[in-house]
Parts: structure tokens; C-alpha cells; sequence
């Protein structure tokens, strides 16, 4: 069982599922744009979940999984996003209640294989391999929602090597947190130890060996990463 931890206190958080949003941030899905046409905004939340070993809280080493003595992908790339931290579950939580179920928020990434994505996405296929490996989504220490003020206008930055690529603010969220719990609620159901990845701002990069991550989310906090 995986846990996580808050910034000010000891208590623990055992993480139930990892609900993950994607093409939340237009900046980010036009850097899919191709010749052929702009990639599309989504009329509703796109969904994927991952397991509870993508979760990392206490390590800060993310490495491209080896199957058959060889790495499975040779395109990781980094996804800065707020998480948002459920405490109270429930079914068909209204978009107007959807925030009494927010127990606080962290910074996590969702590290991708991007290569591994296309490829599924090209064959209509499932793409958990590229979002869901071991160790694929360090989450930082949870901020209860009362130590930060409008979670929905901060400032979320991730760099490479000291080098800023990703700088973004959660204002620029197409779905709103308290419609994606609503929407999330009413297919899935939520449930205290739910977390959810709410999408990426533009800046995805491709990885490599020996890199160093720093991620950011003004008021919630930083995370460390170095690649494996
Ligand atoms: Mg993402």
C-alpha cells in the first residue's frame, strides 16, 4: 500500500486510486498540433488511471522500465501537474459541493512514455504501459487547502537541468477542479485516498539520463527528481 505524507503534520495518506486528467491545458494539447490539423479539445475530461505503484513519496529516481535486459521506451517526458487530494468520497457530487471533498493538493508529475503512447494511440490501444510504470508519478508532501488560498490561480513551473521548460498557471485549466470531481464522481464514484492529476501546462520534453527535475507549484511546494 502506498502512502503519502502532509507537510505539517506526521499523519500518513494511503493512496486508494490515482485518477489522472488529460488535455486539460490548451498550450499543452496544440504541441500535438500536426500538419494534418490541430489536435482536439476535448468536450469532456479525458480519463486514465494508474496503480498505486506509479506512486513514489519516498524516492526521487524515476528510470525507463527493462524488459528483456532492454529499456522499453526511449522517450520520457516530464508532465508537472496539480493533484488534487480527496478526503471524502461520495457518487454524484454536484459541481457546487465538489470542493467540501477536497482535503488538500500536492505537486506531482506524470512522467510519460511518450513513444510507447503514440504507438498505442496510433492502434487504438490502451496507453497504461506509458502512464502507469512503476514509479511513473512522484507526488510531493499533501498541503491541506486551508494553508493555500485559490488553488485554481498558481503558478506551476518544472525545470531540466535548471533550465525552465515548463511555466504554466493553474488558472489555465480547461476543466475546473470541482467539475472534474464532479465528472469523476458520477462514472467512478470517488473515495477518501482518491487522488487526481488534473493535466499539464505546455513545456513536455524529452528526457535523458542523469537529468534533474525540479518541479513547482506556488504555495504547495517543490519535488526533486533525478532521472535513472
Ligand atoms: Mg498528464
Amino acid at each position: 500500500m502506498d502512502h503519502l505524507r502532509f507537510r505539517s503534520s506526521s499523519d500518513k495518506f494511503v493512496v486508494r486510486n490515482i485518477f489522472c486528467i488529460g488535455k486539460n491545458y490548451l498550450d499543452h494539447i496544440k504541441e500535438f498540433d500536426t500538419p494534418a490539423g490541430a489536435a482536439e479539445v476535448p468536450k469532456t475530461p479525458v480519463v486514465f488511471l494508474k496503480p498505486t505503484s506509479a506512486i513514489m513519496a519516498d524516492r526521487v529516481m524515476v528510470s525507463i522500465p527493462v524488459y528483456n535486459g532492454k529499456p522499453i521506451s526511449n522517450d520520457l517526458q516530464n508532465e508537472v501537474e496539480l493533484v488534487v487530494v480527496i478526503g471524502k468520497g461520495g457518487f454524484d457530487i454536484t459541481a457546487d459541493r465538489a470542493m467540501e471533498h477536497v482535503l488538500g493538493y500536492a505537486v506531482g508529475i506524470d512522467f510519460t512514455l511518450r513513444d510507447i503512447q503514440s504507438e498505442a494511440k496510433a492502434k487504438g490501444l490502451p496507453w497504461e504501459i506509458a502512464k502507469g510504470f512503476r514509479s511513473s508519478s512522484p507526488v510531493s508532501e499533501i498541503v491541506r487547502k486551508e494553508e493555500i488560498g485559490d488553488p485554481e490561480n498558481l503558478g506551476i513551473r518544472l525545470k531540466v537541468n535548471g533550465v525552465t521548460k515548463q511555466d504554466g498557471n493553474t488558472s489555465q485549466m480547461i476543466f475546473r477542479i470541482n467539475y472534474i470531481i464532479h465528472y469523476l464522481s458520477s462514472i467512478f464514484g470517488l473515495s477518501e485516498g482518491d487522488i487526481i492529476f488534473t493535466g499539464t501546462p505546455a513545456g513536455i520534453t524529452k528526457l535523458n539520463p542523469g537529468d534533474t527535475i525540479e518541479a513547482e507549484i506556488d504555495s504547495i511546494g517543490k519535488l526533486n527528481i533525478k532521472i535513472g
